[in-house]
């Protein structure tokens, strides 16, 4: 018997899990984005009635009784049609949501109207996260995004008269051409619509991109400095940074992501989606293929997705690479707790180096990287895995 299949049963009774859905539909592709998504919408109704079915299947051999969080992203969900897109909210709302449950969607200003607004107002939906980036014509024309400020800006002023729920917005920073002034005037556009939460990224090209193609021999061309300054700027805007790239008013975090940084469980659905469960000795992964036809034409449970076991070092390591994303770090309770020993006995030189560098701070009950520590994240890991080797 293969070992991923007992794995498998092994994973039932992870009673309590989020839902993530993805949606491989966008409108258009954008120049920087590596994400699994198509602009031919012809298969769409029978994916979604696909992803439907699989979500029904996860949630009953799972035995999942509670979903704390959902969120539906891609893709563009909202380049559903008003129709399909009501067919999946329906369906979402009746699965068996916590009460307080936050349920988030994805949205691109173009795609945004009164009406979808009257639809995701009617739903489960209570948390809405638009795809800003910029609020510059000319960053948005590197970006390959298909609006501009206006757009931006009359779709945000829609969302402030029409929505009453939370809302998120993502931004973009250290784009090619884009100056320190230029991303903090992004931000202060971005604040004064008073969002609950920001995310800020800094621009990476990815391989296989046409802004990676355009860049390939410019990498210099992104300048990180840029996306520092401009974080700084956001945190004295009153925004709380509580992850590398992630802002929030107080009591506003984003509980979905939250859950993903802990390594919590999570079901994901839908081509290319990815689901992150525990199986009693670590974390059992499920990657849908991003495929649409083969997605389709998978049978069974995992609908012909690959899986993987994470165990073992391979697990601890990527318990710290999520965790210490947070500012708040990791708990060392919590971490005693999943692998039965202390941090401090697994990686004590790494701590302590840190820690004299002033990079790495310790409390109590937590282990934490400093302000300076969280930019070199990576580097702390590097550290981290040759002393876990
Ligand atoms: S809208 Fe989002 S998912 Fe679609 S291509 Fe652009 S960045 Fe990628």
């Amino acid at each position: 018997m293969p070992k991923s299949y007992t794995a498998l049963k092994a994973l039932k009774n992870n009673s309590e899990a989020s839902l993530y859905i993805h949606i491989p539909f966008c409108n258009s592709k954008c120049s920087y984005c590596d994400f699994f998504s198509v602009t031919d919408h012809s298969l769409m109704s029978r994916v979604l009635d696909k992803t439907m079915e699989q979500i029904a299947g996860y949630i009953d051999y799972f035995g999942i009784k509670s979903i704390p969080t959902v969120y539906i992203g891609g893709g563009t969900p909202t380049s559903l049609p008003l129709t399909l897109l009501e067919k999946l909210l329906t369906f979402v709302g009746k699965l068996p949501l916590e009460g307080d449950a936050e349920c988030t969607i994805e949205a691109n200003p173009e795609t945004v109207t009164s009406d979808l607004l009257s639809l995701l107002s009617g739903s489960c939906i209570n948390r809405l996260s638009l795809g800003i980036q910029s609020f510059s014509n000319h960053t948005l024309k590197t970006l390959g995004r298909h609006c501009d400020f206006k757009t931006n800006f009359l779709k945000l002023e829609l969302i402030k008269t029409k929505w009453q729920g939370q809302l998120s917005l993502d931004l973009i920073s250290s784009i090619p051409g884009q100056s320190v002034s230029d991303s903090v005037e992004d931000i202060d556009t971005a604040v004064s619509f008073k969002p609950d939460h920001i995310s800020l990224y800094a621009l990476t090209l990815e391989e296989g991109t046409p802004l990676a193609r355009l860049f390939s021999d410019n990498p210099d061309a992104i300048d990180d400095n840029v996306w520092i300054i401009a974080a700084d700027h956001l945190e004295v805007s009153g925004y709380h940074r509580y992850e590398v790239s992630n802002f929030a008013l107080p009591g506003h975090q984003s509980k979905h992501n939250t859950r993903y940084w802990k390594l919590q469980p999570y079901i994901g659905a839908g081509a290319g989606g990815v689901s992150t469960l525990h199986d009693g000795e670590g974390l059992f992964r499920i990657a849908n293929v991003p495929d649409l036809e083969r997605y389709l034409a998978g049978s069974g449970l995992l609908c012909g997705a690959e899986t993987e076991e994470v165990t073992g070092k391979s697990y601890i390591f990527e318990y710290l690479m999520m965790g210490l994303r947070m500012t708040a770090g990791i708990l060392k309770s919590d971490f005693h707790n999943t692998f039965g020993r202390e941090i401090a006995d697994i990686i004590p030189e790494t701590l302590s180096n840190w820690k004299e560098r002033g990079l790495v701070s310790e409390r109590e009950n937590e282990v934490a990287l400093t302000k300076q520590g969280l930019l070199l994240l990576n580097q702390f890991l590097l550290d981290a895995l040759s002393e876990l080797e």
